[in-house]
């Protein structure tokens, strides 16, 4: 392949002259100081190419080489813990929290190649190979095996295995062929890794949050979308996921919406444990991050490498969850670089292809069985919207929410009265409640779905009679009604609020979620009976019983059950407790 030659620079989009050979989506490097870019656009002799650094000082003659391959990304051993750039550039100083990025035209490889890691070989010479069997084993960090895979497309009958100390680059297993298979393999960011086939969406992925796991759930495997307008509080969300929610690997796509975040987020997680392995949570957490400097086409590579690196966790027959805050950043990178290509815009600028891209992104989400045939793995996938000015109907949400198996939309309104996480239950969804309702049976007991239905009927009767509240007042409607807003309330600020800054009840364990919907609901049922047998309403509402019932966050998981069957003997005999 020659050297081709600029004759063109706009922002980050080159033109080259020459560039023979090259493909569509090859990486090139451009200009003496060989910044890293890729061709989006080939006509005829000319290549359009973007590119992923500052594209200041370029000059016109100065060379582009291509080098034949797409934009890959590194899979192996040391991805856990690690900070990367959007096109996986190790970014160490991020981490180590003084912000500062490596210097233009760098290529510090993603994996570090003097670090040694023990390889254990799960295979021996003479046997047969296929394509994700897992030939051996390195211990990443405590608590997680990282399983050395044959690469997709490789195959045969081994040869030589080394045991011992190796970098990602040793071979460890060779092949009758010679091929050696290495910890480090590449895969093309933006092509899906094969897989066998896929699982249905039968087990949900506990988040910790009530809202969603009682009302919303996303399936393991599944895919949420999560708009909502400033303040709503995307990112906390997305950080308290990261933060509790039930996976073995947890893929952070951050975009840097506002300066600081990520590095409190990353300043914080070392001090944070996992819960189900009491080891550091950054040890299984991988960060790709974007921040506003960073170059358009960089900020639209991260999804890709992001979900490359879920995918191949997921290979190994792990849950993986990619959490994206947020995907607008990235759309409006796609719109840019469009834009500059002059392609014909659609609504409000965006391309045309802006859905059918994100379908393609979100469609990379699933529970699988792996190529190598045993067990499932998952990548779940969690994508924050930010519209503008918190308007729904613009495209980018609009897309997402076709695709969406479980939207969880926050509310404006909800975000200013301070009930966090505003997820709106009026407008969210989620398109798994059948299919996870015989695991929640199985695990929860079968209560989960009649309660859910209740609960959300009980909102939706307080939205009905909020209009009518606001024209005669809470005296003027009867007492029935009256409960049905209490009972709501209730439920409101006792079981869906759930403040992440709350050391105790920053995330919820299902059982204890469970119960709380369940005195909840429990509550509303005997009120009722209460009311109809006579009891004054004033000695239903009001009373400890309602203030017990606000307090249950505070308990301790492990004595909801004891409280909880106090407090519906309580219901039972005193409704309301008093006066
Ligand atoms: P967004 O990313 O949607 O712009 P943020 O996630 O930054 O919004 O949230 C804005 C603010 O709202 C936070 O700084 C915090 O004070 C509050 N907040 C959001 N979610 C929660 C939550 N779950 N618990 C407590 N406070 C929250
Ligand atoms: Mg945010």
């Amino acid at each position: 392949m020659s050297a081709g030659s600029i004759i063109r620079v706009s922002g980050p989009t080159v033109t080259a002259r020459g560039l023979v050979g090259a493909a569509l989506g090859d990486l090139v490097r451009v200009g003496a100081a060989a910044l890293l870019g890729e061709v989006i656009r080939l006509q005829g002799d000319l290549a359009t190419l973007q590119v992923y650094e500052d594209t200041t000082g370029l000059s016109l003659g100065e060379p582009v080489v291509g080098t034949g391959m797409p934009l890959t990304v590194e899979l192996g051993p040391g991805l856990l813990g690690q900070v990367f750039d959007g096109v996986q550039r190790p970014l160490p100083a991020l981490a180590a929290g003084t912000g500062d990025f490596i210097g233009r035209g760098g290529s510090i490889p993603a994996l570090d190649r003097q670090r040694r890691w023990r390889f254990h070989a799960a295979v021996k010479p003479g046997d047969r190979v296929e394509a994700g069997a897992v030939v051996g084993e390195v211990a990443e960090t405590a608590s997680l095996v990282h399983r050395v895979l044959v690469p997709p497309g490789m195959g045969g009958t081994v040869r030589e295995v080394r045991e011992g100390e190796l970098t990602v680059t040793d071979p460890a297993v060779v092949l009758d062929d010679g091929q050696p298979i290495t910890l480090l393999q590449r895969w093309p960011a933006k092509r899906a890794r094969p897989f066998r086939r896929r699982l249905p969406a039968t087990v949900p992925l506990l988040t910790g949050q009530r809202v969603l796991d009682c009302l919303f759930p996303v399936a393991v495997g599944g895919t949420a979308v999560l708009p909502g307008g400033f303040g709503t509080g995307k990112t906390v969300l997305e950080q308290t996921l990261a933060k509790f929610t039930a996976a073995d690997i947890v893929i952070f796509v951050g975009c840097g919406e506002r300066g600081n975040e990520l590095t409190e987020l990353l300043a914080e997680l070392p001090t944070l444990q996992d819960p189900r392995t009491g080891a550091p949570l950054a040890e299984r957490m991988v960060f790709v991050v974007n921040t506003s400097n960073m170059p358009v086409a960089a900020r639209e590579a991260s999804i890709y490498t992001g979900i490359t690196i879920a995918e191949y966790f997921r290979d190994m027959g792990y849950q993986a969850a990619l959490l994206a805050d947020s995907t607008s950043r990235w759309a409006e990178a796609l719109r840019e670089i469009s834009s500059r290509l002059e392609e014909m815009p659609g609504e409000e600028g965006y391309p045309t292809y802006l859905a059918a891209r994100l379908a393609r992104f979100y469609e990379r989400a699933g529970r699988v069985v792996p190529l190598s045939g045993d067990g499932a793995g998952a990548v779940t996938l969690v994508g924050a919207v930010s519209p503008p000015g918190g308007d729904f109907s613009e495209p980018v949400t609009q897309a997402s929410l076709r695709i969406a198996g479980a939207l969880w939309a926050l509310s404006v309104e909800l975000a200013q009265q301070r009930h966090f996480p505003a997820v709106d239950w009026g407008q969210s969804f989620s398109l798994y409640v059948e299919s996870l309702e015989p695991w929640m049976r199985e695990q929860l007991g079968s209560e989960w779905l009649a309660l859910r239905d209740e609960a959300l009927r009980l909102l939706q009767a307080e939205r009905q009679l909020a209009e009518l509240v606001q024209l005669v007042g809470t005296e003027g409607i009867p007492d029935e009604e009256r409960l049905v807003l209490e009972a709501a309330r209730l439920l409101r600020e006792g079981v869906l609020r759930q403040s992440a800054l709350s050391e105790r009840d920053a995330s919820c364990p299902p059982a204890k979620t469970l119960w709380m919907l369940r005195l909840l609901i429990h509550f509303r049922r005997t009120a009722e009976r209460h009311l109809k047998a006579g009891v004054p309403l004033a000695r239903i509402v009001g009373g400890p019983v309602g203030e017990r019932l606000l307090r249950l966050a505070e308990v301790p998981p492990d004595e909801i059950e004891q409280v909880g069957a106090g407090l519906l003997q309580q219901m039972e005999h005193e409704p309301g407790g008093g006066p």
